[in-house]
């Protein structure tokens, strides 16, 4: 895999809705792409951060938020 397609599958990686296969394709690239780990790195602390607010405490806006850093993280600019 490029790491094009790597950031456009990032979301569903960190959201863990993602398929075996494609599962272990990335973790297979991140083995030799630091870049992409580092990538990775950071968005799990971004989601961590996010899965510890308790949800009824985050507004739409602050996940939308979120969610468009995740995005422009991947790649889709
Ligand atoms: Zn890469």
């Amino acid at each position: 895999m490029k790491c094009e397609e790597i950031f456009e599958a990032l979301s569903e990686y960190i959201d863990e809705e993602i398929t075996i296969q494609k599962c272990r394709e990335i973790e297979a690239h991140l083995e030799h792409c630091s870049n992409c780990r580092i990538v990775v790195d950071t968005l799990k602390k971004t989601v961590a951060l996010y899965h510890a607010i308790p949800a009824e405490n985050v507004p739409d806006e602050v996940r939308l938020r979120l969610h468009k850093v995740i995005r422009l993280e991947n790649g889709e600019s």
